[in-house]
């Protein structure tokens, strides 16, 4: 059986079960996986002919070990994926991963959809009830909500600045109702997010049973190992070892740490491109071995990606040999000439962006957003700068639909993107949803008043 260990190495390590409920380990540090499980040959070698569904839960099965049985993680996958994962051709040899076939248009439906399922099982096995605080500057919320929406002995409360989301990713979260509650808060994201963790190291919130749904949690990252294993199925004969290139749009690297699993656990990938927008402390760390967070995030067109100090950082340096706290010092270095061989870090600004989106339609009919453009951007620049790799398969992933970003891509492009069912009828839809300022004691009466006195 897999254990998990905190990334601070300052708190018992726990199964899989643990971990998903927990969130954060108590020491502030980040639960990984002690040993990354081998994805075996045999296994690479059929991969192609699975469904996506079977080949999460083949592949997900070593990590929930004695946690969750083999029949019931095939269920849960199996209701989990029900929507396509298009790899869309472009040219030669290079792809786009359609991540944004899922019910809220984002990548992040792969990882909140099994998380929900997940500690619904565990919720219902202990029966005691669990609350979900979420801090969410757009994709984050509507995802987890979605995935936990009806999960029965589970409630969510998703806290979003009132400001920072677009009115189509507000009604995505405002909307559903039922087990689902939503704040507005008038403040950043980052101020919504303070109030979540002071809640978490809150004595007085304990029995609230309170549990994160952010990407801190080990349960958002590794159904997101999968789609790269897919991906590479699809494009290169894995079996015998052609090595894929991927290209990963990030904001918090809990995108590229899926990757980063599976490849760790055998999948060949030659190179990760990692893409970030104007927020580059990670591509400059890459380069300097200095880190440096940005205080504030620079506001960016990608926004979900305007993240100064992502938290799951410090899982890369683990996996890399170093040691990094949740305040971002490194207490040991990791591998920096491994972390070179295997990443290249580029910043991506909004004008490069733009571009991309435009020159994409323009010369192949290629729609993308602005995170995926981001990453279809550093893809060109790391085939330029390393011509050696012109022969290998590369995909690119695309995080969010076209069409949850309308005004910008009809400006570059001339043209609407569809509008996919999971984001129709929203404009109908009731919303109802509470008003905050950003005050921790109100926030705490807010949370003894609504979820406490009703147990
Ligand atoms: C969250 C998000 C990202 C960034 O993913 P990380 O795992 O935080 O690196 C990229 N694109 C979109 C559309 C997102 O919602």
């Amino acid at each position: 059986m897999i254990l998990y260990q905190s990334t601070n190495r300052r708190a018992d390590s726990v199964n899989l079960g643990e971990a998903l409920l927990r969130g954060l380990a108590p020491d502030k540090g980040l639960y990984m996986p002690q040993r990354i499980p081998q994805i075996p040959a045999e296994l690479l070698a059929r991969a192609h002919n699975l469904t996506y569904a079977e080949l999460a839960a083949e592949l997900l099965a070593p990590y929930a070990e004695g946690v969750f049985s083999r029949d019931l993680l095939s269920e849960i996958c199996e209701s989990c994926y029900t929507f396509p994962v298009p790899l869309e051709h472009v040219r030669n040899n290079r792809w786009v991963m359609r991540l944004d076939q899922g019910p809220t248009a984002s990548f992040k439906d792969f990882a909140a959809r099994f998380m929900g399922r997940a500690l619904g099982r565990l919720v219902r096995e202990c029966g005691k009830e669990l609350l979900i605080l979420t801090a969410t500057s757009g994709d984050t919320g509507s995802a987890v909500a979605n995935a936990f929406l009806g999960v029965e002995g589970i409630r969510l409360l998703v806290l979003f600045p009132i400001d920072e989301v677009s009115e189509r990713q507000r009604k995505q979260m405002t909307t559903l109702g039922d087990n689902v509650s939503t704040l507005a808060m008038d403040g950043k994201f980052d101020d919504c997010q303070a109030l979540v963790k002071q809640a978490f190291s809150d004595p007085d919130l304990e029995s609230l049973r309170l549990s994160s749904a952010n990407s801190i949690n080990i349960g958002r990252l590794l159904p997101q190992s999968v789609y790269y294993v897919y991906a590479a199925s699809r494009v290169a004969d894995i079996a015998h070892g052609e090595p894929v290139i991927f290209s990963v749009p990030s904001g918090n690297f809990g995108d590229l740490m899926g990757g980063v699993l599976a490849f760790k656990g055998g999948l060949p990938v030659s190179r990760f491109v990692v893409a970030t927008n104007a927020n580059d402390e990670v591509p400059k760390f890459f380069e300097t071995g200095r880190y440096e967070k940005i205080e504030p995030s620079r506001v960016c067109l990608s926004n979900a990606m305007n993240v100064g100090h992502p938290s799951n950082l410090a899982r890369l340096v683990d996996v890399y040999g170093g040691q990094m706290d949740e305040t971002g010092t490194l207490h040991k270095a990791p591998d920096m000439q491994a972390l070179r061989r295997d990443f290249f870090g580029v910043s991506v600004d909004n004008e490069l962006t733009r571009e991309t989106i435009r020159n994409a339609y323009r010369e192949t009919a290629l729609t993308l957003e602005p995170h995926g453009a981001v990453g279809w951007a550093g893809l060109e620049k790391y085939l330029q700068t390393h011509p050696s790799a012109l022969g290998s398969a590369a995909v690119s992933m695309e995080t969010a639909h076209p069409a949850k970003f309308p005004d910008e891509i009809v400006s570059l492009t001339g043209s609407e993107p569809e509008l996919p069912v999971s984001l129709q009828g929203l404009e109908e839809k009731v919303e109802h949803y509470g008003e905050m300022s950003i005050d921790y004691a109100a926030f705490k009466a807010h949370l003894r008043q609504h979820y406490l006195l009703q147990r």
